[in-house]
């Protein structure tokens, strides 16, 4: 069908262009733009408000922009928005599926609605849930699923008629690790047959095992656009994790951008050697109770980028993977 993912694709599938949108005196997006192409997976990553939400549902033709433009396989969002959204699957944060369906009923109904041909969609909906471990559930009613099947279903629906364009809302909130890996097997499978995948998530190991392309975004615009290499070799900025007895004079450390990562412990985004530090806190400095140098990781990059934190777990950006 015309909609699906497919080997022979290539070139940009998303083409979102000057994307503005506010809510009275705040801008949720401001004048973001965002290409992903045919086989790309690219990682939203963004703080809580960064604006990410706000763009997954315009490209999805659920919001209007104040302005800018969509793009989908070449279709204008807001002049065929039907055609459009034959091209796109899409799940949003908050899980959409029917508990009066079955599994197996489920991803027919959103099956169909994406115009898969009946002839396919029984081998689609099998396939589907196979991929992401609801093949036993599919006689079984969604009210009587668990939450984390419930978010695997969901996100089959979006996934059951091969749509060119993906986009997954933190898909893995609360998911256990077995349903995470599933779901990443299934998101990369889909890219490898063709399928431009938008995902946002707050935890990083997630971003570099999909392999994505991490966009950030902060305050409604795309700050930076690259590998994990990439950015780290762009904003490569070391740190300093430093335990502190008492509160951190952190007006004084103001360029170092400090963030609490947790009682005593803050982390500086600095080249500063020990010695340097310790003049900087004067008299203060007695007050260290340690300091850890930090390599450049995911963490440092979105510190140096966005001047914050992303609220992660300290130095846990899945380092042990090599993309
Ligand atoms: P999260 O990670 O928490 O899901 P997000 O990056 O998806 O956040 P958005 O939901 O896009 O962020 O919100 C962007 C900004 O727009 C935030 O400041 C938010 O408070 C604001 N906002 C979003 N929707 C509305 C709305 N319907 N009315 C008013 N403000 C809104």
């Amino acid at each position: 069908m015309a909609s699906a993912a497919s080997t022979r694709d290539t070139g940009p599938v998303l083409e979102a262009v000057g994307l503005t949108k506010s809510y009275g005196d705040v801008d949720a997006l401001d004048g973001a733009d965002l290409v992903v192409d045919a086989g790309q997976i690219v990682s939203l990553l963004g703080r809580n408000g960064a604006g990410k939400t706000t763009l997954l549902s315009i490209v999805a033709g659920l919001l209007t922009p104040d302005s800018g433009q969509v793009r989908i396989g070449g279709i204008d969002v807001a002049a065929d928005p039907v055609a459009a959204a034959r091209q796109l699957g899409i799940a949003p944060q908050e899980t959409g599926i029917y508990r009066v369906l079955t599994v197996a009923e489920n991803l027919r109904f959103f099956g169909e609605l994406a115009g898969v041909p009946r002839s396919e969609l029984r081998h689609r909906v099998t396939g589907v849930a196979d991929q992401l471990g609801l093949g036993p559930l599919l006689d079984r009613r969604a009210d009587q699923i668990s939450g984390g099947e419930a978010r695997r279903l969901h996100t089959a629906c979006a996934l059951v008629h091969r749509p060119r364009l993906l986009m997954l809302d933190e898909p893995t909130v609360g998911a256990d690790v077995a349903t995470r890996n599933q779901l990443i097997d299934a998101v990369k499978e889909l890219a490898d047959d063709g399928a431009a995948v938008v995902y946002t998530t707050h935890y990083l190991p997630e971003v570099v095992s999909l392999g994505a392309d991490i966009v950030i975004i902060e305050q409604g615009r795309i700050l930076s656009r690259g590998t994990r290499r990439e950015l780290i070799d762009r904003h490569r900025t070391a740190g300093l994790l430093v335990g502190f007895a008492g509160t951190l004079p952190v007006e004084r450390l103001a360029d170092l951008h400090p963030v609490e990562e947790s009682p005593g412990y803050w982390r500086l985004t600095s080249e500063l050697g020990v010695a340097e530090l310790v003049g900087r806190l004067g008299p203060d400095a007695a007050q260290l109770t340690s300091v850890e140098a930090l390599q450049p990781d995911l963490e440092t990059v979105f510190l140096a980028v966005t001047g914050r934190s992303l609220d992660t777990e300290p130095g846990h950006d899945g380092e042990e993977a090599t993309s």
